[in-house]
């Protein structure tokens, strides 16, 4: 597995005055862990000669700190309202609309949620900046997933973004984006998007199925989530929607709730097999050339958003998930690109350790 992880991304979300529990934290330990974890074994394997073992010690050749370029225009439109593109690349008072919205820093009644501008010491457009730039790292994830196997990003996961507007802290899909990024137009690979954070991937859902009315049928999204609260629960309909976009269907959508929570794992077996067969049907071949892992950690009991609380899975469980999934690409060879998603709090590095670990300990 190969491990993007940009040491230059310290977003701290609350240096904007945002008060949501979002911290880099969680990748910056579980990325230590591991380069630690393999500085050990290097030495180990290298016996007494302690000077050799300085070295050696230098980065691991898995482990990659330079992004992509970000997505640009082309790659974007693609995928949005080139309309609402303009307006987040334009920046301003536009963008700083945008980021209102997406981050739902402003109530229905207009007042503040989560927010007091007074304590923010840096400006919302440096915001989209950081994020923007992530990007390229989940482009990245796809572009060595393609010639290596597999990739996982300590980013992006933007599954919220809808074609028009932002939501739920995401302004765009980075998987989309960087399936354009990847190919030249119309060209791009057969895709599989494989959702397991605990929020419906409700953007995904949208912008493929606009995919599909524009007779493009090159992906197929599965999602397993929370059968409520959010998005579910927003009861919104924008300018534009007949109905709330939350509730678009994805390819494959398996709703979990919480008196069955134990039934996760063999609901998720099962959505992984429903998309083989779908794929056979669709493509006439079971398998796609992608698929991004959508890899949120916030099922995890120990997450601390308010709103994860209704999918409680424990380290054990969240394990055998990563497992699974993985397990199923690999056994079939499919390139399986890994983006970080939701993660909340300061306990969700143990997700990722305990998966990432082990798959590099079987390496070496
Ligand atoms: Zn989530």
């Amino acid at each position: 597995m190969q491990i993007i992880y940009d040491p230059s991304d310290t977003l701290d979300i609350s240096d904007y005055g945002i008060d949501i529990p979002i911290s880099f934290n969680n990748a910056r330990k579980t990325t230590e862990l591991l380069t630690e974890d393999y500085r050990k074994s290097a030495e180990n394997k290298a016996g007494e000669k302690a000077g050799e073992n300085r070295r050696m010690a230098s980065l691991p050749s898995w482990y990659h700190t330079e992004l992509d370029p970000p997505p640009g225009t082309r790659e974007l439109s693609a995928v949005h309202d080139p309309a609402y593109i303009g307006r987040l690349l334009d920046g301003g008072t536009n963008l700083e609309k945008e980021i209102i919205r997406t981050f739902e820093l402003v109530d229905e009644d207009g007042n503040y949620n989560r927010y007091s501008p007074d304590s923010a010491g840096k400006n919302l457009e440096e915001l989209f900046a950081v994020i923007l730039r992530r990007g390229g790292g989940s482009a990245k994830a796809a572009r060595l997933a393609l010639e290596k196997g597999s990739a996982f990003y300590f980013g992006g996961g933007f599954h919220h973004a809808h074609y028009s507007f932002g939501s739920g802290f995401c302004f765009y899909n980075d998987m989309l984006a960087a399936r354009e990024m990847l190919s030249s137009p119309g060209d791009a690979p057969l895709t599989w998007i494989i959702d397991i954070d605990a929020h419906k991937g409700d953007g995904t859902a949208e912008l493929v199925q606009r995919m599909n009315e524009q007779e493009d049928r090159s992906v197929i999204d599965l999602s397993i989530h929370m059968a409520q609260g959010w998005p579910l629960d927003l009861k919104r309909i924008p300018p534009g929607y007949d109905a709330d976009p939350a509730w678009i269907p994805a390819a494959l959508d398996i709703p979990v709730f919480t008196h069955a929570q134990d039934q996760y794992l063999p609901l998720l077996r099962k959505g992984l097999e429903d998309m083989e067969a779908m794929s056979l049907k669709r493509w006439g071949r079971k398998t796609p050339e992608l698929a991004f892992v959508v890899a949120g950690a916030d099922p995890f009991e120990e997450d601390e958003l308010p709103s994860t609380q209704l999918l409680k899975l424990s380290r054990s469980t969240m394990l055998e998930r990563n497992r699974l999934v993985h397990g199923f690409l690999m056994e079939r060879n499919i390139p399986a690109a890994y983006v970080q998603a939701g993660n909340y709090g300061n306990n969700s590095w143990k997700v990722y350790y305990d998966f990432l670990s082990e798959l590099q300990a079987r390496e070496r």
